[in-house]
Protein backbone atom coordinates (compact mmCIF):
# COMPACT_ATOMS: atom_id res chain seq x y z
CA UNK A 1 0.00 0.00 0.00
CA UNK A 2 1.33 3.35 -1.00
CA UNK A 3 1.85 5.81 1.50
CA UNK A 4 -0.70 8.70 2.21
CA UNK A 5 -2.97 6.48 0.25
CA UNK A 6 -6.47 5.14 1.53
CA UNK A 7 -7.74 2.24 0.17
CA UNK A 8 -11.32 2.48 -0.52
CA UNK A 9 -13.57 -0.34 0.59
CA UNK A 10 -17.19 -0.85 0.81
CA UNK A 11 -16.86 -2.08 4.71
CA UNK A 12 -14.13 -2.52 7.39
CA UNK A 13 -14.98 -4.83 9.96
CA UNK A 14 -12.45 -4.59 13.27
CA UNK A 15 -11.86 -7.64 14.85
CA UNK A 16 -11.16 -11.01 13.71
CA UNK A 17 -13.38 -12.84 16.56
CA UNK A 18 -16.04 -15.12 15.75
CA UNK A 19 -18.11 -11.59 15.39
CA UNK A 20 -16.13 -10.42 13.15
CA UNK A 21 -15.78 -13.21 10.92
CA UNK A 22 -19.44 -14.18 10.81
CA UNK A 23 -20.07 -10.12 9.80
CA UNK A 24 -17.50 -11.19 6.75
CA UNK A 25 -19.51 -14.21 6.05
CA UNK A 26 -22.94 -12.22 5.51
CA UNK A 27 -21.34 -9.62 3.48
CA UNK A 28 -19.70 -12.31 1.51
CA UNK A 29 -23.12 -13.79 1.11
CA UNK A 30 -24.12 -9.96 -0.40
CA UNK A 31 -21.25 -9.79 -2.74
CA UNK A 32 -20.45 -6.00 -0.40
CA UNK A 33 -16.89 -5.72 -0.79
CA UNK A 34 -14.89 -5.75 2.71
CA UNK A 35 -12.02 -6.62 4.58
CA UNK A 36 -11.47 -7.62 8.24
CA UNK A 37 -8.71 -5.31 10.34
CA UNK A 38 -7.13 -8.21 13.19
CA UNK A 39 -4.38 -6.34 15.32
CA UNK A 40 -3.02 -9.86 16.18
CA UNK A 41 -3.98 -13.47 15.16
CA UNK A 42 -7.46 -14.52 14.05
CA UNK A 43 -9.08 -15.20 17.57
CA UNK A 44 -6.59 -13.53 19.29
CA UNK A 45 -8.86 -13.09 22.66
CA UNK A 46 -8.84 -16.84 22.83
CA UNK A 47 -5.36 -17.10 22.18
CA UNK A 48 -4.13 -14.42 24.92
CA UNK A 49 -6.52 -13.09 27.11
CA UNK A 50 -8.35 -16.36 28.91
CA UNK A 51 -6.89 -18.63 31.49
CA UNK A 52 -5.29 -22.44 30.94
CA UNK A 53 -8.07 -24.70 31.71
CA UNK A 54 -10.84 -22.44 31.01
CA UNK A 55 -13.51 -24.50 28.79
CA UNK A 56 -16.74 -23.07 26.78
CA UNK A 57 -19.43 -22.89 28.84
CA UNK A 58 -21.50 -23.32 26.16
CA UNK A 59 -22.12 -26.75 24.60
CA UNK A 60 -20.58 -27.88 21.73
CA UNK A 61 -23.32 -27.99 19.44
CA UNK A 62 -24.25 -24.36 20.56
CA UNK A 63 -20.82 -23.67 18.65
CA UNK A 64 -23.09 -22.50 15.23
CA UNK A 65 -21.71 -19.71 13.44
CA UNK A 66 -23.31 -18.69 9.70
CA UNK A 67 -22.74 -21.48 7.42
CA UNK A 68 -20.46 -23.56 9.58
CA UNK A 69 -20.69 -25.51 13.01
CA UNK A 70 -19.56 -27.90 15.10
CA UNK A 71 -19.20 -31.28 13.55
CA UNK A 72 -16.87 -33.44 16.28
CA UNK A 73 -17.76 -36.29 17.94
CA UNK A 74 -18.77 -35.01 21.45
CA UNK A 75 -21.92 -32.46 21.02
CA UNK A 76 -22.48 -32.49 24.95
CA UNK A 77 -18.68 -31.85 25.45
CA UNK A 78 -17.53 -28.36 25.83
CA UNK A 79 -14.25 -27.29 24.03
CA UNK A 80 -10.93 -26.16 25.52
CA UNK A 81 -9.16 -23.48 24.53
CA UNK A 82 -7.03 -24.44 21.67
CA UNK A 83 -9.96 -26.39 20.52
CA UNK A 84 -12.00 -22.75 20.38
CA UNK A 85 -8.92 -21.07 18.31
CA UNK A 86 -9.17 -23.79 16.10
CA UNK A 87 -12.70 -23.53 15.45
CA UNK A 88 -12.90 -20.18 14.77
CA UNK A 89 -9.43 -20.32 12.85
CA UNK A 90 -11.31 -23.15 10.98
CA UNK A 91 -14.44 -21.10 9.83
CA UNK A 92 -11.97 -18.20 9.19
CA UNK A 93 -10.43 -20.42 6.68
CA UNK A 94 -13.86 -21.99 5.26
CA UNK A 95 -15.30 -18.48 4.71
CA UNK A 96 -11.78 -17.27 3.20
CA UNK A 97 -12.63 -14.43 5.26
CA UNK A 98 -10.35 -11.26 3.52
CA UNK A 99 -8.47 -11.02 7.26
CA UNK A 100 -5.46 -8.62 7.46
CA UNK A 101 -3.95 -9.99 10.44
CA UNK A 102 -1.34 -7.71 12.52
CA UNK A 103 -3.05 -4.50 11.88
CA UNK A 104 -4.11 -2.46 14.63
CA UNK A 105 -6.84 0.28 14.28
CA UNK A 106 -5.72 3.56 15.91
CA UNK A 107 -8.73 6.06 15.01
CA UNK A 108 -11.94 5.78 13.35
CA UNK A 109 -13.49 9.18 12.00
CA UNK A 110 -16.18 10.41 10.28
CA UNK A 111 -15.41 12.14 6.44
CA UNK A 112 -17.68 13.45 4.09
CA UNK A 113 -18.48 10.18 2.47
CA UNK A 114 -18.41 7.13 5.43
CA UNK A 115 -15.12 6.70 7.96
CA UNK A 116 -11.68 6.92 7.61
CA UNK A 117 -9.97 3.68 9.89
CA UNK A 118 -6.38 4.39 10.55
CA UNK A 119 -3.91 1.44 11.36
CA UNK A 120 -0.65 1.00 12.10
CA UNK A 121 -0.55 -0.86 8.97
CA UNK A 122 -1.80 1.48 6.36
CA UNK A 123 -5.44 3.82 6.08
CA UNK A 124 -8.41 2.54 5.12
CA UNK A 125 -11.63 4.89 3.26
CA UNK A 126 -14.99 2.96 3.98
CA UNK A 127 -18.75 3.69 3.82
CA UNK A 128 -19.35 1.71 6.58
CA UNK A 129 -17.82 0.59 9.66
CA UNK A 130 -18.33 -2.62 12.03
CA UNK A 131 -17.20 -2.88 15.60
CA UNK A 132 -16.26 -6.55 15.90
CA UNK A 133 -13.53 -5.59 18.26
CA UNK A 134 -14.64 -7.54 21.35
CA UNK A 135 -17.39 -6.46 24.61
CA UNK A 136 -14.55 -7.70 27.08
CA UNK A 137 -11.24 -6.46 26.17
CA UNK A 138 -10.33 -4.87 29.67
CA UNK A 139 -10.76 -5.42 33.18
CA UNK A 140 -13.59 -3.27 34.64
CA UNK A 141 -11.94 -2.90 38.68
CA UNK A 142 -13.64 -0.89 40.98
CA UNK A 143 -12.04 2.44 41.92
CA UNK A 144 -11.29 1.65 45.48
CA UNK A 145 -8.74 -1.24 44.25
CA UNK A 146 -6.15 1.63 44.40
CA UNK A 147 -6.40 0.96 48.22
CA UNK A 148 -5.19 -2.55 48.13
CA UNK A 149 -2.28 -2.89 50.69
CA UNK A 150 1.04 -3.20 48.55
CA UNK A 151 1.53 -6.38 50.42
CA UNK A 152 -1.55 -7.84 48.82
CA UNK A 153 -0.38 -8.75 44.84
CA UNK A 154 -3.84 -7.65 42.57
CA UNK A 155 -4.48 -9.79 39.09
CA UNK A 156 -7.47 -9.71 36.61
CA UNK A 157 -8.95 -12.76 34.70
CA UNK A 158 -7.37 -11.50 31.55
CA UNK A 159 -3.72 -12.16 33.25
CA UNK A 160 -4.66 -15.17 35.80
CA UNK A 161 -3.36 -18.44 33.84
CA UNK A 162 -3.49 -20.79 36.57
CA UNK A 163 -3.01 -21.13 40.35
CA UNK A 164 0.66 -20.55 39.96
CA UNK A 165 0.04 -17.24 38.90
CA UNK A 166 -0.71 -15.67 42.73
CA UNK A 167 2.01 -15.51 45.28
CA UNK A 168 1.58 -17.86 48.25
CA UNK A 169 -1.69 -17.25 50.49
CA UNK A 170 -5.34 -17.00 50.67
CA UNK A 171 -7.14 -15.29 47.57
CA UNK A 172 -10.02 -12.99 48.11
CA UNK A 173 -12.04 -13.56 44.15
CA UNK A 174 -13.98 -10.78 44.26
CA UNK A 175 -16.78 -11.80 41.48
CA UNK A 176 -19.45 -14.37 41.72
CA UNK A 177 -20.30 -14.80 38.36
CA UNK A 178 -18.78 -17.45 35.55
CA UNK A 179 -15.34 -16.45 35.90
CA UNK A 180 -15.33 -15.67 39.60
CA UNK A 181 -16.66 -19.23 40.77
CA UNK A 182 -14.49 -21.37 38.00
CA UNK A 183 -11.34 -19.27 39.28
CA UNK A 184 -12.16 -19.98 42.70
CA UNK A 185 -13.14 -23.69 42.33
CA UNK A 186 -9.55 -24.13 40.67
CA UNK A 187 -7.76 -22.00 43.11
CA UNK A 188 -9.70 -23.92 46.14
CA UNK A 189 -8.94 -27.25 44.39
CA UNK A 190 -5.36 -26.38 44.38
CA UNK A 191 -5.36 -25.87 47.89
CA UNK A 192 -5.95 -22.22 48.04
CA UNK A 193 -7.79 -21.05 50.92
CA UNK A 194 -10.63 -18.90 48.94
CA UNK A 195 -12.63 -16.10 49.99
CA UNK A 196 -15.17 -15.39 47.59
CA UNK A 197 -17.22 -12.09 47.41
CA UNK A 198 -20.86 -12.12 46.48
CA UNK A 199 -22.85 -9.63 44.88
CA UNK A 200 -25.44 -10.02 42.52
CA UNK A 201 -25.43 -13.40 40.57
CA UNK A 202 -27.34 -15.12 38.72
CA UNK A 203 -27.50 -19.15 39.74
CA UNK A 204 -27.91 -22.06 37.29
CA UNK A 205 -27.82 -25.80 37.29
CA UNK A 206 -25.40 -27.54 34.58
CA UNK A 207 -28.37 -30.08 34.01
CA UNK A 208 -31.88 -29.85 34.77
CA UNK A 209 -34.47 -32.68 34.21
CA UNK A 210 -31.69 -34.76 32.75
CA UNK A 211 -30.67 -31.77 30.04
CA UNK A 212 -28.05 -29.15 29.90
CA UNK A 213 -29.42 -25.81 31.18
CA UNK A 214 -28.27 -24.05 27.58
CA UNK A 215 -30.76 -26.51 25.76
CA UNK A 216 -33.97 -25.97 27.98
CA UNK A 217 -33.04 -21.94 27.73
CA UNK A 218 -32.75 -22.34 24.28
CA UNK A 219 -35.82 -24.76 23.33
CA UNK A 220 -37.52 -22.71 25.69
CA UNK A 221 -36.92 -19.53 23.96
CA UNK A 222 -34.82 -17.89 26.49
CA UNK A 223 -31.75 -17.58 24.76
CA UNK A 224 -33.66 -16.24 21.41
CA UNK A 225 -35.36 -13.38 23.55
CA UNK A 226 -35.29 -10.43 21.41
CA UNK A 227 -33.97 -6.74 22.97
CA UNK A 228 -36.91 -5.12 22.09
CA UNK A 229 -39.27 -7.57 23.55
CA UNK A 230 -37.51 -6.61 27.75
CA UNK A 231 -38.97 -4.39 29.79
CA UNK A 232 -35.72 -2.56 30.82
CA UNK A 233 -33.23 -3.20 28.03
CA UNK A 234 -30.45 -1.84 29.78
CA UNK A 235 -30.74 -3.61 32.68
CA UNK A 236 -31.10 -7.11 31.00
CA UNK A 237 -27.60 -5.57 29.35
CA UNK A 238 -25.77 -5.46 32.33
CA UNK A 239 -26.90 -8.80 33.78
CA UNK A 240 -24.07 -11.11 35.09
CA UNK A 241 -23.24 -13.75 33.41
CA UNK A 242 -24.70 -17.19 34.92
CA UNK A 243 -22.43 -19.26 37.51
CA UNK A 244 -21.77 -22.03 34.75
CA UNK A 245 -18.80 -24.09 33.94
CA UNK A 246 -18.02 -26.42 31.25
CA UNK A 247 -17.07 -29.77 32.52
CA UNK A 248 -16.61 -33.31 31.57
CA UNK A 249 -18.05 -34.00 34.65
CA UNK A 250 -21.32 -31.51 34.05
CA UNK A 251 -20.32 -30.22 37.18
CA UNK A 252 -22.68 -27.42 38.89
CA UNK A 253 -20.59 -24.30 39.87
CA UNK A 254 -23.18 -22.67 41.82
CA UNK A 255 -22.37 -21.47 45.49
CA UNK A 256 -23.25 -24.44 47.03
CA UNK A 257 -21.02 -26.14 45.18
CA UNK A 258 -18.38 -24.12 46.54
CA UNK A 259 -19.14 -23.71 50.13
CA UNK A 260 -18.91 -27.43 50.19
CA UNK A 261 -15.64 -27.36 48.53
CA UNK A 262 -14.54 -25.31 51.70
CA UNK A 263 -14.87 -21.37 49.79
CA UNK A 264 -15.52 -18.80 52.30
CA UNK A 265 -18.64 -16.58 51.16
CA UNK A 266 -18.85 -12.86 52.27
CA UNK A 267 -21.01 -10.06 50.76
CA UNK A 268 -20.23 -7.60 48.20
CA UNK A 269 -16.58 -5.58 48.46
CA UNK A 270 -17.89 -2.26 49.22
CA UNK A 271 -14.32 -0.77 50.10
CA UNK A 272 -11.48 -0.60 52.27
CA UNK A 273 -10.69 1.64 55.20
CA UNK A 274 -7.59 1.14 57.17
CA UNK A 275 -6.28 -2.11 55.41
CA UNK A 276 -9.43 -3.40 55.80
CA UNK A 277 -11.43 -4.79 53.50
CA UNK A 278 -15.65 -4.58 53.78
CA UNK A 279 -18.01 -6.15 52.71
CA UNK A 280 -21.63 -5.66 52.43
CA UNK A 281 -24.08 -7.29 54.89
CA UNK A 282 -26.41 -8.24 51.95
CA UNK A 283 -25.30 -11.97 51.03
CA UNK A 284 -27.98 -13.54 52.23
CA UNK A 285 -30.27 -10.66 49.91
CA UNK A 286 -28.36 -11.74 47.21
CA UNK A 287 -28.40 -15.35 47.68
CA UNK A 288 -32.36 -15.42 48.07
CA UNK A 289 -33.28 -13.35 45.19
CA UNK A 290 -30.67 -15.50 42.52
CA UNK A 291 -32.52 -18.66 44.52
CA UNK A 292 -35.89 -16.96 43.35
CA UNK A 293 -34.97 -16.14 40.20
CA UNK A 294 -33.61 -19.35 39.53
CA UNK A 295 -37.30 -20.91 40.81
CA UNK A 296 -38.74 -18.60 37.90
CA UNK A 297 -36.36 -19.75 35.07
CA UNK A 298 -37.61 -23.57 35.90
CA UNK A 299 -40.95 -22.08 36.06
CA UNK A 300 -40.83 -21.36 33.24
CA UNK A 301 -38.86 -24.43 31.52
CA UNK A 302 -40.93 -26.61 33.32
CA UNK A 303 -44.40 -25.02 31.54
CA UNK A 304 -42.71 -24.83 28.53
CA UNK A 305 -41.94 -28.55 28.79
CA UNK A 306 -45.66 -28.81 29.13
CA UNK A 307 -46.92 -27.53 26.46
CA UNK A 308 -44.29 -29.01 24.44
CA UNK A 309 -44.94 -32.63 25.54
CA UNK A 310 -41.95 -32.98 27.28
CA UNK A 311 -42.99 -34.07 30.55
CA UNK A 312 -43.10 -37.76 29.46
CA UNK A 313 -39.94 -38.26 28.32
CA UNK A 314 -37.87 -36.24 31.13
CA UNK A 315 -37.59 -36.68 34.65
CA UNK A 316 -40.10 -34.83 36.58
CA UNK A 317 -39.44 -30.96 37.81
CA UNK A 318 -37.42 -30.45 40.71
CA UNK A 319 -35.94 -27.72 42.50
CA UNK A 320 -32.63 -27.47 44.23
CA UNK A 321 -31.60 -26.51 47.72
CA UNK A 322 -31.11 -22.98 48.59
CA UNK A 323 -28.18 -20.55 48.96
CA UNK A 324 -26.46 -21.89 52.07
CA UNK A 325 -25.60 -18.51 54.03
CA UNK A 326 -22.59 -18.38 56.64
CA UNK A 327 -23.79 -16.72 59.63
CA UNK A 328 -22.56 -14.79 61.39
CA UNK A 329 -21.92 -12.65 57.91
CA UNK A 330 -18.57 -11.36 57.39
CA UNK A 331 -18.01 -7.83 57.56
CA UNK A 332 -14.37 -7.25 56.82
CA UNK A 333 -11.08 -8.86 56.42
CA UNK A 334 -7.71 -7.71 57.46
CA UNK A 335 -5.36 -7.00 54.33
CA UNK A 336 -2.65 -6.28 56.17
CA UNK A 337 -2.11 -9.48 58.63
CA UNK A 338 -0.68 -11.94 55.37
CA UNK A 339 -4.04 -13.97 55.55
CA UNK A 340 -4.43 -13.02 51.93
CA UNK A 341 -1.63 -13.32 49.84
CA UNK A 342 -3.72 -11.46 46.40
CA UNK A 343 -6.84 -10.43 45.00
CA UNK A 344 -8.24 -11.37 41.94
CA UNK A 345 -10.89 -8.81 40.42
CA UNK A 346 -13.86 -11.16 38.57
CA UNK A 347 -15.91 -8.33 38.64
CA UNK A 348 -16.74 -8.06 34.87
CA UNK A 349 -15.28 -6.95 32.00
CA UNK A 350 -15.77 -3.31 29.35
CA UNK A 351 -14.58 -2.65 25.81
CA UNK A 352 -11.83 -1.18 24.85
CA UNK A 353 -12.61 2.31 22.47
CA UNK A 354 -9.76 4.16 22.61
CA UNK A 355 -9.19 4.29 19.16
CA UNK A 356 -12.88 5.35 18.36
CA UNK A 357 -13.01 8.66 17.03
CA UNK A 358 -16.76 9.24 16.21
CA UNK A 359 -19.26 10.96 18.93
CA UNK A 360 -21.01 7.27 20.05
CA UNK A 361 -20.07 6.61 23.39
CA UNK A 362 -22.46 6.74 26.26
CA UNK A 363 -21.65 8.56 29.57
CA UNK A 364 -20.62 4.92 30.75
CA UNK A 365 -17.98 4.39 27.39
CA UNK A 366 -20.76 1.82 26.14
CA UNK A 367 -21.62 2.08 22.33
CA UNK A 368 -24.71 3.80 21.74
CA UNK A 369 -27.14 1.52 19.78
CA UNK A 370 -30.27 0.41 18.68
CA UNK A 371 -30.03 -3.63 18.32
CA UNK A 372 -26.89 -3.16 16.62
CA UNK A 373 -27.35 0.28 14.66
CA UNK A 374 -24.80 2.59 16.13
CA UNK A 375 -26.25 6.50 16.23
CA UNK A 376 -23.77 7.05 13.47
CA UNK A 377 -24.85 6.50 9.76
CA UNK A 378 -23.31 3.51 8.18
CA UNK A 379 -22.06 2.14 11.86
CA UNK A 380 -22.81 -1.13 13.41
CA UNK A 381 -21.72 -3.02 16.16
CA UNK A 382 -21.68 -6.50 16.94
CA UNK A 383 -20.87 -8.98 20.07
CA UNK A 384 -22.48 -7.20 23.02
CA UNK A 385 -24.29 -8.74 25.73
CA UNK A 386 -28.09 -8.64 25.01
CA UNK A 387 -27.16 -6.77 21.15
CA UNK A 388 -30.58 -8.46 19.38
CA UNK A 389 -30.92 -11.66 21.20
CA UNK A 390 -30.15 -12.57 25.17
CA UNK A 391 -27.46 -14.98 23.69
CA UNK A 392 -25.72 -12.24 21.23
CA UNK A 393 -22.39 -12.20 23.60
CA UNK A 394 -22.23 -15.82 22.78
CA UNK A 395 -20.52 -17.75 19.61
CA UNK A 396 -24.42 -18.91 18.60
CA UNK A 397 -25.81 -15.35 19.10
CA UNK A 398 -23.48 -13.88 16.13
CA UNK A 399 -25.06 -16.77 13.83
CA UNK A 400 -28.88 -14.41 13.95
CA UNK A 401 -26.98 -10.93 14.89
CA UNK A 402 -24.75 -11.01 12.10
CA UNK A 403 -27.62 -12.09 9.51
CA UNK A 404 -29.38 -9.25 10.54
CA UNK A 405 -26.92 -6.62 10.87
CA UNK A 406 -25.71 -6.88 7.31
CA UNK A 407 -29.06 -6.77 6.05
CA UNK A 408 -29.12 -3.62 7.78
CA UNK A 409 -26.01 -2.47 6.14
CA UNK A 410 -26.98 -3.88 2.78
CA UNK A 411 -30.19 -1.85 2.47
CA UNK A 412 -28.10 1.33 4.09
CA UNK A 413 -25.64 0.85 0.85
CA UNK A 414 -27.94 0.78 -1.51
CA UNK A 415 -30.19 3.52 -0.17
CA UNK A 416 -27.12 5.57 0.02
CA UNK A 417 -26.01 4.51 -3.66
CA UNK A 418 -29.38 4.99 -5.12
CA UNK A 419 -29.09 8.80 -4.12
CA UNK A 420 -25.74 8.47 -5.08
CA UNK A 421 -23.96 10.17 -1.86
C1 LIG B 1 -13.89 -15.49 30.18
C2 LIG B 1 -14.88 -15.59 29.06
C3 LIG B 1 -15.52 -16.80 28.80
C4 LIG B 1 -16.45 -16.89 27.78
N1 LIG B 1 -17.07 -18.09 27.56
C5 LIG B 1 -17.94 -18.21 26.56
C6 LIG B 1 -18.57 -19.45 26.26
O1 LIG B 1 -18.37 -20.42 26.97
N2 LIG B 1 -19.40 -19.54 25.21
C7 LIG B 1 -19.66 -18.47 24.41
O2 LIG B 1 -20.41 -18.62 23.46
N3 LIG B 1 -19.12 -17.26 24.69
C8 LIG B 1 -18.28 -17.12 25.73
N4 LIG B 1 -17.71 -15.89 26.00
C9 LIG B 1 -18.21 -14.69 25.29
C10 LIG B 1 -17.74 -14.46 23.87
O3 LIG B 1 -17.91 -15.55 23.03
C11 LIG B 1 -16.35 -13.98 23.77
O4 LIG B 1 -16.14 -12.84 24.53
C12 LIG B 1 -15.95 -13.72 22.32
O5 LIG B 1 -14.57 -13.65 22.32
C13 LIG B 1 -16.56 -12.51 21.70
O6 LIG B 1 -16.32 -12.57 20.31
P1 LIG B 1 -16.15 -11.27 19.49
O7 LIG B 1 -15.80 -11.68 18.11
O8 LIG B 1 -17.30 -10.35 19.68
O9 LIG B 1 -14.92 -10.55 20.19
P2 LIG B 1 -13.45 -11.08 20.40
O10 LIG B 1 -13.33 -12.54 20.33
O11 LIG B 1 -12.93 -10.39 21.61
O12 LIG B 1 -12.72 -10.53 19.09
C14 LIG B 1 -12.40 -9.17 18.94
C15 LIG B 1 -11.14 -9.11 18.09
O13 LIG B 1 -10.89 -7.74 17.82
C16 LIG B 1 -9.50 -7.51 17.88
N5 LIG B 1 -9.30 -6.09 18.15
C17 LIG B 1 -9.66 -5.41 19.26
N6 LIG B 1 -9.30 -4.11 19.14
C18 LIG B 1 -8.73 -3.98 17.91
C19 LIG B 1 -8.15 -2.90 17.20
N7 LIG B 1 -8.09 -1.66 17.72
N8 LIG B 1 -7.66 -3.13 15.96
C20 LIG B 1 -7.71 -4.37 15.41
N9 LIG B 1 -8.24 -5.43 16.04
C21 LIG B 1 -8.74 -5.24 17.28
C22 LIG B 1 -9.03 -8.43 19.00
O14 LIG B 1 -7.66 -8.73 18.90
C23 LIG B 1 -9.92 -9.66 18.80
O15 LIG B 1 -9.31 -10.63 18.00
C24 LIG B 1 -16.76 -15.76 27.01
C25 LIG B 1 -16.13 -14.54 27.27
C26 LIG B 1 -15.19 -14.45 28.28
C27 LIG B 1 -14.54 -13.12 28.55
Amino acid sequence: MADGLAVRTTTVVIGAGHGGLAMSRCLSERAIDHVVLERSEVANSWRTERWDSLRLLTPNWQCRLPGYEYAGADPDGFMTMPEVVEFISGYAKHIAAPVQTGTTVTCVSRTDDGYRVATDNGEWQCETVVLASGAFNLPAIPAFASAVPTSVATITPNEYRNPDSLPDGGVLVVGASATGVQIAHELQRAGRQVTLSVGEHVRGPRVYRGRDIQWWMEASGVLGERYDEVDDIARARGVPSMQLAGTPERATFDLNALTALGVTLVGRFAGIRDGRAQFSGSLRNKCELADLKLGRLLNLIDEWATESGLDDETPPPHRFEPTVVPAPSILGLDLTNGSIGSILWATGFRPDYSWLDVDVLDGKGFVRHDGGGVDSPGMYIIGMPFLRRRKSSFIDGAREDAEDLAAELATYVDRRRSRGD
